[in-house]
């Protein structure tokens, strides 16, 4: 008697990413067998002409990336997946893929910022223009949606500054005129925020981050709806796009831990988060999963939990100070890129065109990665010792950088 097969889209989100796609597993293995290939052989002329055979070259696909593929559609709740070698090649290629010479795109003005040359130089040459929006445009998006519009762009939360899109609102408004809706879900990585459910059409995300986990590989993958994939599926076959098979594997396996790290990652960071809204160097804690934290009544809304990147804008204070802050972090590194399980800090001055932001305190941002949350604690606090000491004393007149980031005002 065979076993019936289970409706995998009723399983819990761990169960999901610890099991996806074995089915590719040979011979008992529990993991894959990871296929370095090019050529793929042919049995006889027909089937060289034919070409029927479910693996017929190396960048069409192989077990390893169609066990990937798989598990990332999955795990988004997608129709089908596709995979590069990096998150932003990902996004290049779905943006190709849905506009041509004469179409208009809206973009969100909190996008990681190197979609902005993608936009700014690429497509403005091809004949793409490029709209930025406002992240909390709400209702106005209608407004900006012109007849050519074809692509509205969301990212939830924005890059940096953290604002909470409304997502089911934005894409009916999209549907409505006609457009598509892809969204940059990096940030829950898929797990914590089901962008299929809420409306979206396409789904990018820099794997790279937490799906791959571990801070040793680039990567990148495109979720399409049922409706949108062939029409991404020619441009990522035009543009030669795939990825390397280790870090197909490297991917694969970070994400049968997402559910386990993601929890952690999320606990430990409100943990520090909260930490910080106590403490009086800072101003404001960016971090939607903190109650009457900006964005907090949308992210409960549509989020089923919180990674662990978040950002914070300190009371004003000199470069210096916030050097001596940072410099002397043992726990926290400096450095782009998050997702991994080590604890990052960088300062960040946001690259906005149509939001407003007024000068005050420098602005920082967090990745609380696996580390005991206390250990991490201690370590900011000692960091703000040196911020105070290296501050001018009461009285004097403190001064903000001219280079200081931004806070929002509008
Ligand atoms: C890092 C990042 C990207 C780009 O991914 P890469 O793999 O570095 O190319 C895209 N979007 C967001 C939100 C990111 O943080």
């Amino acid at each position: 008697m065979s076993k019936k097969p289970i409706d995998r889209s009723k399983l819990k989100a761990a169960t999901q990413v610890a099991t996806a796609a074995r089915a590719y597993n040979e011979h008992g293995m529990v993991n894959p067998a990871v296929y370095h290939a090019s050529t793929v052989t042919f049995e006889d002329v027909e089937a060289l002409k034919n070409r029927k055979q479910p693996y017929v070259y190396g960048r069409r696909g192989t077990p390893t990336s169609r066990a990937i593929e798989e598990a990332i559609a999955e795990l988004e709740g997608g129709f089908a997946c596709k995979v590069s070698p990096s998150g932003l090649a990902a996004i290049t290629t779905a943006l190709l893929a849905f506009l041509k010479s004469g179409d208009h795109l809206l973009m969100v003005d909190t996008v990681y910022a190197p979609v902005r040359d993608v936009c700014d130089r690429l497509l403005a040459g091809l004949g793409i223009e490029t709209t930025y929006y406002d992240p909390l445009v709400g209702e106005k998006l209608k407004g900006l949606i012109k007849p050519n519009t074809k692509i509205v762009y969301l990212e939830c939360p924005g890059s940096q500054t953290m604002e909470m899109q409304d997502v089911p609102l934005l894409c009916k408004i999209i549907h409505e005129h006609g457009a598509l809706a892809m969204i940059d879900n990096t940030w829950s990585a898929g797990h914590f925020f089901k962008a299929f459910d809420h409306g979206c059409d396409i789904s990018v995300q820099a794997a790279t981050k937490y799906i791959v986990g571990h801070s040793d590989a680039m990567f990148g993958s495109v979720v399409c709806s049922e409706a949108t994939w062939p029409q991404f599926c020619e441009m990522y076959e035009i543009m030669g796009q795939f990825a390397g098979p280790d870090d197909m594997y490297l991917a694969l396996r970070g994400l049968r831990t997402l559910d386990v790290r993601l929890e952690r990652h999320q606990k430990s960071a409100i943990q520090v988060a909260e930490w910080l809204r106590g403490r009086a160097e800072v101003e404001t804690v960016l971090y939607p999963a903190l109650s009457n934290a900006p964005g907090h009544a949308i992210w409960k809304r549509d989020f089923t939990g919180a990674s662990g990147l978040f950002s914070l804008i300190l009371k004003p204070a000199s470069d210096k100070a916030v050097a001596a802050m940072l410099d002397g972090l043992e726990l926290f590194s400096m450095g782009y890129s998050w997702g991994g399980f080590e604890s990052l800090v960088v300062p960040f001055k946001p690259h906005r065109t149509v939001t407003q932001w007024t000068t005050d305190g420098p602005a920082l941002r967090l990745h609380i990665g696996l580390e005991h949350p206390e250990d991490l604690i201690a370590d900011l606090d000692a960091g703000f010792k040196r911020l105070n000491n290296a501050s001018p004393a009461k009285g004097q007149a403190e001064f903000a950088s001219p280079d200081a980031p931004f806070r929002r005002t509008t």
